[in-house]
């Protein structure tokens, strides 16, 4: 049963270890029960279910993870936790411990290796300093993934839900938008961990398509075009996409793309919607 996600017990966990926080690796354990039940309900798991957990700390949530799903893959960074994983999930002969970077890791052969390229569902309370390279990779790299189900800081989560026009609108947005549908499951204060972060967090489920909402000739090459547009906020879309000397774009063809599509050559990125950019690269990848 699992018997974490307490200030009391997650305090006794670290003096018997004689743990230290690691504030690089952005550690904030949970430690309400009531939130934990919260996400892994949100994840909807069955028997069925492969997850993979980010960062299971002292693997508070990957005991309820392991009691819902079938199997559970949990990749930690701090070699100091794995001696303390090995004890708390002693119990569960349905977890994977392994002690690697998320960001390094070969995310494609891990999945083929654990579930036989079935999809998987990610399950995490993520390192803030690290969210959205997190989440891009799980997004961009076309892993067989369900469902994301993920901690993050509030104003990410936010950052995940915007539309053109807001100053919070980016290359985060538009992923989100062309390959999941976004809903914020809770809003989740710093009481709720140990020790606790200095802002809110929120936990955000994406329910991946298994079409994308907007049809685009090379995808790839429309998030190039929205990161160039980005990278460049205060630039016009013009500029901005004609300075990128990766795109080998000249101004004149950027310009000429705006005007078919009956837009100013002063307009800027931040304005455009994904079926805007999926117009944009259509012309310009030609
Ligand atoms: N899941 C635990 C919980 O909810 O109590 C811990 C969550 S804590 C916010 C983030 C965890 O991610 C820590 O255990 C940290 O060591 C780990 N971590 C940080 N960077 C990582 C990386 N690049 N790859 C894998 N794990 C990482």
């Amino acid at each position: 049963m699992a018997n974490l996600g307490t200030p009391a017990k997650t305090a006794e966990i670290i003096k018997k270890y004689d743990f230290a926080f690691r504030k690089k690796y952005g550690q904030n354990f949970l430690v309400d029960k009531s939130m934990l039940e919260k996400i892994v309900s949100a994840a909807d798991l069955n028997g069925d279910d492969t997850v993979l957990e980010i960062g299971p700390g002292i693997g508070t949530m990957t005991q309820y993870l392991a009691e819902a799903a079938g199997k559970v893959i949990a990749v930690e960074i701090d070699d100091k936790l794995i001696p303390i994983l090995k004890d708390t999930l002693s119990e569960y002969d349905n977890v994977r411990i392994i002690n690697n970077d998320i960001l390094k890791i070969d995310l494609n052969a891990l999945v083929e290796e654990e579930n036989d390229t079935r999809p998987i569902k990610v399950v995490a309370n993520l390192p803030y300093y690290i969210t959205t390279p997190i989440i891009m990779a799980l997004l961009e790299r076309r892993l067989p993934v369900k469902s994301i189900t993920v901690m993050v800081q509030r104003e990410v989560a936010d950052r995940m839900q915007v539309g053109p026009g807001t100053k919070d609108y980016g290359a985060l947005s538009l992923a989100v938008k062309y390959y999941a549908r976004p809903e914020i499951v809770a809003i989740v204060p710093p009481e709720c961990f140990m020790p606790r972060p200095a802002v809110a967090s929120a936990v955000i489920r994406l329910s991946l398509y298994e079409e994308p909402p907007v049809r685009v000739r090379d995808p790839e090459y429309m998030f190039r075009i929205i990161r160039a547009s980005f990278n460049q906020r205060r630039k016009t879309l013009a500029n901005g996409l004609s300075n990128d000397a990766s795109l080998h774009l000249t101004r004149e063809k950027v310009t000429g793309a705006l005007r078919d599509m009956g837009k100013s050559e002063t307009v800027r990125g931040e304005t455009f919607t994904l079926d805007e950019f999926a117009a944009l690269s259509d012309r310009l990848c030609l």
